[in-house]
């Protein structure tokens, strides 16, 4: 069998512009775009929505984990191929779609924007993060303009006149030399889940099933284009299926001392655990705050986003939890700081609501018939999985 495995090709680099291009109706931003494009859009003094050395090294950083995924084949003996990049779009969004033979996974710089406008916010509170940095530096800014922190610079924010647009950007820039290190690190942690979960509804099978059935024009995450109305029970639990693969390996790369951030390596395992979590749960409210808002679709085909936040949970306790013999108190350390957001971000994750809901009857028994038809499905799935049983 050939051992056709050039990493990230400039083939599926071409593949992934074309879909992007003529699919998506977007440009993309890629390994070694962040150059360009400042000097395109003249973004070296402007509020530049994510500082390009965040997009390179989320890039950079899953790369290295993408590139083991080449390893996996489906049934059939063909090889996975994958190819990440961003996608030049406002709205807060991300994609999976095979496309020429490679999987694509995208996430749009508008997602990027919104978690690093949430984590410069977070980072910049006196009562958030205690244990990073010298949080009694920070002057604690309000929300701009009562926007949810993350979604400033992408509903009203590019409406301003220039010097108004670094007043304001300016306001939610950590003081602590530590704290502005801790905002890439959320960033990247965030926007990691997404691209993991992203490679997931490739290796999954969830491209390919959904492809052979003609479910969706592509998997995206925020209903902007809807199934086709024949699969939404199905769309929901390959989201599940994503979230719970996406918040494993999340872990394993931390307590697999995979982490390759500069900075981040060096923080404790429970640290870096708690921050990991932190980051996934976060990723829900996003969804939620953006399904509030005025460019959110009427309908949407995928699952509330408070069911996928128990889901997360549900998947630690029973995946994460055989791996990490101290998870309960990373856990709680991580809820702790979900609790000291929420006093900063009012309609953020409530921990108590969280625990209380853990024992509700309705959400388990929801979350139980997702999961008995996530079982059925993986039998048509089989055909479509890349996985790592097959010798060549
Ligand atoms: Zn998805």
């Amino acid at each position: 069998m050939s051992d056709d495995t050039e990493f990230f090709s400039q083939r599926d680099r071409m593949a992934f512009r074309r879909f992007a291009l003529n699919r998506l109706k977007s440009g993309t931003f890629d390994l070694g775009d962040g150059a360009e494009l400042a000097r395109q859009l003249d973004l070296q003094d402007r509020p530049d929505e994510v500082g390009n050395n965040v997009l390179d090294l989320s890039l950079m950083s899953l790369r290295q984990y993408f590139a083991h995924a080449y390893r996996n084949r489906r049934p059939d003996g063909s090889r996975f191929r994958v190819y990440p990049a961003f996608v030049n779009g406002r709205i807060p969004n991300a994609f999976a779609w095979e496309f020429r033979q490679v999987h694509l996974c995208g996430v749009y710089l508008g997602l990027a924007s919104v978690c690093h406008e949430f984590s410069l916010f977070c980072l910049a509170q006196q009562t958030t993060f205690p244990d990073i940095g010298d949080p009694s530096v920070e002057t604690s800014p309000e929300s701009i303009d009562g926007f949810p922190p993350g979604f400033w610079l992408y509903q009203a924010g590019t409406d301003l006149d220039e010097a108004e647009q670094i007043a304001r950007w300016s306001s939610l820039q950590p003081r602590d030399h530590h704290r502005k290190q801790a905002v890439e690190y959320l960033t990247i942690l965030m926007l990691r889940f997404v691209w993991l979960h992203e490679l997931c509804h490739g290796l999954n099978g969830h491209v390919g099933l959904a492809k052979s059935h003609g479910w969706v024009p592509y998997l995206h995450e925020n209903g902007v284009e809807p199934s086709r109305g024949i699969a939404k029970r199905q769309i929901q639990c390959l989201e599940f299926d994503a979230d719970q693969s996406a918040l494993y390996m999340l872990c394993r790369i931390q307590t697999d001392g995979l982490e390759n951030i500069p900075g981040l390596c060096d923080w404790s395992l429970p640290e870096r655990l708690a921050l990991s979590i932190f980051a996934a749960y976060a990723t829900t409210w996003i969804l939620d705050e953006y399904a509030r808002g005025p460019d959110a679709p009427e309908e949407t085909d995928h699952p509330d986003p408070y069911q996928r936040l128990h889901n997360l949970i549900w998947t630690l306790a029973s995946n994460v939890a055989p791996i990490v013999p101290d998870l309960k108190p990373i856990h709680m350390a991580c809820l702790g700081e979900v609790g000291r957001v929420a006093q900063v971000i009012p309609s953020f994750l409530k921990p108590d609501m969280i625990i209380h809901d853990l024992r509700a009857k309705t959400l388990e028994a929801e979350l139980s018939g997702f999961q008995e038809d996530l079982s059925r499905l993986r039998g048509d799935l089989v055909p479509y999985r890349y996985t790592q049983r097959q010798k060549s």
